[in-house]
């Protein structure tokens, strides 16, 4: 008997529908062609320490319906992200709050921090008017006309240098349309109503998801290719790249990519704190992730003697490495474009996450995008 969906991948967005989809009480086959299930959320455990494979995920939502469903299938910790950055040996606490404020002018109230910002702001407008320029040419004139000079040189700068791989003097100033400040004490990166970790990890999100649906590991769409996978399915769920499904006829999209280098360490906590950004151009990363501050906390922390760190450097993408973040510049969205054009036609065939949609997704709305998916609400 035929299948009712074919699911290829089994990240969130084809785990989510797979769910569904069985839920309402069809039958579904989800296929990977990764040794594991979960796609991007996949944890790797190491000395007791669910070690994020394809780099740190921190769930945050304010949308309830979504919170619920995940908390559902298991419940999630109080992990709360409040990353600090290193610069010259100093650390700098994220996002740019009255900490931060405090840190790098020992400045104490509201309007003493926004005297300073502000002093710093009309410095670098004034700069740009005797250049003869009334906006912004490039990322770095974006930067300091928004939060002046001594918060883009040591926070900004460097780090998005590295992200990107050149001078922020040459990078385009869309890609920085707002920078926070937060007048408060307030370390919290998100705004989110809530976030959190899965308790025991997120693979536990991804079992609980594809609980009594067939899965196979190891398998490549493409090995087999569409006409067989028609035969087997009465419909394909593709969370693959869209490029690659249509064997990049118009074209190869493009990403860039992070390429991650995990150290064990005998200690039982190296760097006090999950996310620790380096913003300084000569240190070639830009983070470094401590897995365990994810799911430990108090004295269970100091319980496990051993610890495991990512450093994540940011990287172009090349043939075979992870395609992580689109590139949403306009030859790529143009691109993008055919693509989904063509994909619009299809009948049998749903396109959807990040890979399929090449747009940058958080998780919750991955999730979102399917609970509200009109596939899904069909079957209801
Ligand atoms: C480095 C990084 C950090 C992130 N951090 C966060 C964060 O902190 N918080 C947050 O909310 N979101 C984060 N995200 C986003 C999150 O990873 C995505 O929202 C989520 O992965 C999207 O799920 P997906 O199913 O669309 O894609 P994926 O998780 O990528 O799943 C796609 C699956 O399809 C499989 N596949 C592809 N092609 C084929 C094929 N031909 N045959 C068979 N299988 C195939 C792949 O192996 C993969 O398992 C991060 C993303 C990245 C890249």
């Amino acid at each position: 008997m035929k299948y009712d969906y074919l699911i290829v991948g089994s990240g969130l967005f084809g785990a989510t529908f797979a769910h569904l989809a069985q839920k309402r009480g069809k039958k579904c086959l989800v296929i990977d062609k990764r040794p594991n299930l979960g796609g991007n959320i996949y944890c790797e455990k190491k000395y007791g320490i669910n070690v994020h494979k394809y780099g740190a995920h921190i769930f945050h939502t304010s949308n309830q319906k979504v919170w619920e469903f995940v908390n559902a299938l298991v419940p999630f910790n109080r992990y709360t992200n409040c990353p600090v950055a290193l610069y010259q040996g100093r650390l700098y606490n994220l996002p740019f709050n009255m900490n931060t404020f405090y840190q790098m002018w020992g400045v104490t109230t509201p309007a003493q921090a926004n005297e300073k910002i502000e002093q710093q702001r009309k410095e670098a407008k004034q700069a740009m008017i005797s250049a003869g320029v009334d906006t912004p040419r490039n990322l770095e004139e974006q930067a300091l006309t928004l939060v002046g000079r001594d918060i883009y040189e040591t926070l900004i700068k460097g780090y998005t240098e590295k992200q990107w791989g050149r001078p922020c003097s040459e990078l385009p100033a869309f890609i920085i349309r707002r920078l926070p400040v937060r007048m408060i004490y307030d370390n919290n990166y998100f705004n989110d109503t809530y976030q959190g970790i899965p308790i025991g990890g997120y693979n536990k999100l991804t079992e609980a998801l594809l609980k009594d649906i067939e899965c196979r590991t190891n398998v490549d769409f493409f090995e087999k290719g569409r006409e067989y996978w028609e035969s087997q399915a009465h419909k394909i769920v593709f969370t693959g790249c869209i490029d690659e499904f249509y064997s990049y006829c118009y074209g190869k999209l493009q990403y860039r990519t992070v390429r991650f280098e995990e150290e064990y360490h005998p200690i039982a906590n190296l760097q006090g704190n999950a996310v620790v950004n380096y913003t300084e151009k000569a240190i070639p990363w830009t983070r470094i992730i401590e897995h365990k501050h994810f799911e430990s906390f108090g004295a269970e922390l100091e319980e496990n003697p051993h610890t495991i760190i990512s450093k994540e450097f940011s990287t172009e993408w090349t043939e075979g490495s992870e395609p992580f973040y689109p590139v949403n510049d306009t030859t790529n969205n143009q691109l993008a474009d055919k693509y989904r054009a063509r994909a619009n036609q299809e009948k049998n065939i749903i396109f959807g996450g990040r890979l399929a949609e090449y747009k940058y997704y958080d998780m919750a709305p991955v999730i979102e995008s399917v609970l509200n998916h009109p596939e899904i609400n069909k079957l209801s």
